[in-house]
């Protein structure tokens, strides 16, 4: 029997309720993440001679046709994850780390020669850590769903000379999240000082309720 306040309910509203909903699931399955993800660790299985680990990879993971034609554009955020999780369930602990590290610092590589402009480049390297590195910060903020597709990132002061990244929902989360990590390093390094370390001390991956990374600059 429906309740009377059921019974009330205009129909504008019914309608409003279901379109939401089926926006809200087309949303939940149409996260993207930048190509970098999967295409710079297509580089780093090939500078590491790893052709035959490279296939097993990216077939298990079901993305067997980028070995063809890498993406060109954003690709949905689980393509990568089932990536980054095939390539630790099928390599060596140090193999999979390494190839993950090498693929973070080549995607900050990519990113600072290819998506922040060659002024705001000179301007950060010449600023003094201490300004640069927030700026930095909240740039990255701005552009996390090319790295973390449907998280939400939150950067925040930690101490002096320390910032955190936040990462909640991080779809690309691996056990100590090495890609992550080496993409903020060489970020950081390259543009906010070359001091600079990024450590990870709590992880989604290994039970955490986020992935909280810190910056020492
Ligand atoms: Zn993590």
């Amino acid at each position: 029997m429906p309740s009377c306040a059921q019974a009330a309910t205009p129909p504008e509203a019914v309608i409003y309720e279901a379109v939401t909903r089926e926006a809200e699931t087309q949303e939940i399955g149409a996260h993207r993440v930048g190509p970098n993800s999967v295409t710079q660790l297509i580089a780093a299985l090939d500078a590491a001679g790893e052709e035959r680990l490279k296939a097993r990879v990216f077939h298990s993971a079901g993305c067997g046709r980028y070995l063809d034609a890498p993406p060109t554009e954003m690709v949905p955020e689980q393509e990568p994850a089932f990536l980054h999780r095939a390539l630790i369930d099928l390599a060596a602990p140090e193999t999979a780390a390494a190839i993950a590290i090498d693929a973070g610092h080549r995607t900050g590589a990519y990113v600072i020669a290819n998506r922040i402009p060659a002024p705001a480049r000179a301007i950060l390297k010449l600023l003094p850590a201490r300004v640069a590195a927030p700026m930095l910060a909240k740039a990255i903020a701005r552009h996390a769903w090319t790295f973390c597709g449907s998280g939400a990132v939150a950067v925040r002061d930690a101490g002096p000379r320390t910032l955190e990244i936040r990462i909640d929902g991080n779809a690309l989360a691996t056990p100590g999240c090495p890609w992550h990590g080496a993409v903020f390093e060489t970020l950081f390094r390259r543009l906010a000082g070359a001091r600079a370390r990024v450590s990870h001390p709590e992880c989604m991956a290994r039970g955490d309720a986020a992935c909280r990374f810190e910056v020492r600059y």
